[in-house]
Order: structure tokens, then C-alpha cells, then sequence
């Protein structure tokens, strides 16, 4: 799969970043959470495709964040729309329309209240348990198209409701932990 992602990664970048010369150097790899952009390692992690976005568009998604900015900006906005369009250009007009829905898609978590964020730090807490404060607060930055740094200062609570999660799920182990000790001794 690795391999598969960074062909695709490959031909992608052919295809519509052929501007980015540095592009050379990155590689792109699948991820078990939400797709991230690591500038340091040059590496795009692709997340897993959801009914309505595939890999093209996530890999796509991503490496406009490296020819960008890590912000869903003005910037990322219209290089997302300019690859939409080359995808018309070169006839392929399901792509252009899944890039442009993808678009609108990310616009609209923008406006996503306290109460959306702070359910996310949650939801991902408690599907992924061993994360790290850090990668929970980048998995919610990409939820909510902003930098860890912007979660970090608009959305005070992230670290009280990660902890949170992190006792409830602690509490749930330890009761099924006594659930399968209470089964083992109803025999006796
Ligand atoms: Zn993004």
C-alpha cells in the first residue's frame, strides 16, 4: 500500500503540481487519521477516503497544503480550484467535481462552534487511545481547517476534554476488566 500510495502520489504530482520542482523530494505514504502534511520529513500522510472523497482527492488535498500554506486559506482555496479546473481541462470532470465539492466541504468546517470542536477531541480520543494530546489537537485542526497552533489558542479546553476521554476510556477498561473476571468466577 505504501508503495501504491507514493505511485499514485507520483503521478499526481505529474500530473497537476508539474510547477512544484521541490515536489521531487516528497513522498507520500497512508495513515490510519486524518491526512496531514509533514513538512519537516517532506512527507504527506493520506488519511483513509471517505463515500465521498477518494485518494486522488487526498492526496491532491495535501500536496496543496505543500505548495501553500498548512492553513485551509485564501491560498490553499484557490490552488484547490485551480487543479479542479485542470482536471476539466484534461477531461476528467468526476475529479473536478469531487475537488469542488471537497472544497465547499472544508469552507463549511470552518464555521464549526466550541461544542463541534470540543466533540471531536473526544470522538478522536476515544477512537484512537493512544494519542498523544499533540496528535488528537492536529487530527481537530484538520477537522476544523486551522493550524494546531489556532485550535490551540481558540479552543482552551482541548487538553481538559482529551483528558477527560482518556478517564472515561481508562474507567471502561477497568469495568470490563471486572466483567471478564466476574465471568470467569460464576462457574465456581
Ligand atoms: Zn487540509
Amino acid at each position: 500500500m505504501r508503495v501504491g500510495m507514493n505511485a499514485l502520489f507520483n503521478d499526481i504530482r505529474r500530473q497537476y503540481f508539474s510547477n512544484w520542482k521541490k515536489g521531487i523530494h516528497w513522498v507520500a505514504e497512508s495513515y490510519e487519521g486524518r491526512g496531514y502534511c509533514d513538512r519537516n520529513y517532506k512527507k504527506l500522510l493520506i488519511g483513509k477516503p471517505t463515500e465521498n472523497y477518494g485518494y486522488i482527492c487526498l492526496v491532491i488535498h495535501e500536496a496543496t497544503h505543500a505548495v501553500t500554506t498548512k492553513k485551509h486559506g485564501k491560498r490553499w482555496f484557490n490552488r484547490m480550484i485551480k487543479v479542479s479546473n485542470r482536471a476539466t481541462e484534461l477531461g476528467d470532470h468526476d475529479l473536478a467535481e469531487e475537488l469542488a465539492s471537497h472544497v465547499e466541504w472544508v469552507k463549511s468546517r470552518h464555521d464549526l462552534g466550541p461544542g463541534d470542536v470540543y466533540a471531536r477531541v473526544r470522538d478522536i480520543t476515544t477512537d484512537c487511545p493512544n494519542a498523544t494530546l499533540e496528535k488528537v489537537t492536529e487530527g481537530v485542526a484538520e477537522y476544523c481547517g486551522q493550524t494546531p497552533e489556532i485550535v490551540r489558542r481558540e479552543y482552551p479546553r482541548v487538553a481538559e476534554y482529551y483528558e477527560n476521554a482518556r478517564l472515561c476510556l481508562r474507567f471502561k477498561s477497568h469495568q470490563e476488566q471486572d466483567q471478564e473476571i466476574g465471568r470467569g468466577s460464576t462457574g465456581i
